[in-house]
């Protein structure tokens, strides 16, 4: 299965992801994920992207795009995909069907994470994540044990540079400006699902893959 997540900053995809993607047995690719990689390994392509990311911008296209065309190209993402914080611009969605075409493929299925602003304040600032295994944390939705340690892996946790209040208002601009216009993209091609975001974790996945079987998933 070929499949997109869309919503908010904050709306919950990368925790969503781990669940869907396992349950599908499709790689989970984050755009997001593959650039904090590139950054914290002082790459050519992190130390570009970086200047984007803390000032709480979209990366431009055509360096997000590059990386995605390379990503997608691996053996693994060969029989379905779970693509989470990419697309982002309606180019970005434009240039994926194309690839996928060229593959002799197309996209399944794009869910939507639906939370209201103030709610994704709440989880963005709250946010930590694990530098080991990735797992993200909340410190009062999904707390850990202690503030600062992974309970899974026991690797140390962080806080986002870009979780400070000035540049989540800038990331939920961001996303009212060139994200949101994915939703008519989408609808208009009959793929796009929306699922209510809010309540527990467990329930939020409950709800996604009733709406991946509702569609053959
Ligand atoms: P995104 O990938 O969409 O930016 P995340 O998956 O990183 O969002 O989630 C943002 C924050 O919200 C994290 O701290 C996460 O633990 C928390 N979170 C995710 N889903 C829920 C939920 N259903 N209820 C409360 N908090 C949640
Ligand atoms: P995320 O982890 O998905 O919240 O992404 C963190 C940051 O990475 C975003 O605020 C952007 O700066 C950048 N980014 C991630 N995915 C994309 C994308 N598809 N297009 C442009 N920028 C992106």
């Amino acid at each position: 299965m070929r499949l997109v997540l869309v919503g908010p900053p904050g709306a919950g995809k990368g925790t969503q992801a781990e669940f869907i993607a396992a349950h599908l047995a499709v790689p989970k690719i984050s755009t997001g994920d593959i650039f904090r990689a590139n950054v914290s390994q002082r790459t050519e392509l992190g130390i570009e992207a970086k200047r984007y990311m803390d000032a709480g911008e979209l990366v431009p296209d055509e360096i997000t795009i590059n990386m995605v065309r390379d990503r997608l190209a691996e053996p693994d993402a060969g029989d379905g995909f779970l693509l989470d914080g990419f697309p982002r611009t309606v180019p970005q969605a434009a240039t994926l069907d194309k690839m996928l075409v060229d593959m002799g493929t197309s996209l399944d299925l794009v869910l939507e994470l639906v939370v209201d602003d103030d709610e994704v304040i709440r989880r963005l600032s709250g946010r930590r994540t694990c530098r080991g295994c990735g797992k993200i944390w909340h410190v009062e939705f999904d707390p850990p044990t202690d503030d600062a340690v992974c309970d899974r892996c026991g690797s140390e946790l962080f806080q986002r540079d870009d979780d400070k209040p000035e540049t989540i208002a800038r990331r939920l601009e961001e996303y009212a400006n060139k994200t949101a216009p994915l939703v008519d993209y989408y609808g208009a091609q009959g793929k796009l699902v929306g699922i209510d975001a809010t309540g527990p974790v467990e329930d939020v996945t409950v709800r996604a893959i009733d709406a991946l079987r509702s569609y053959g998933g």
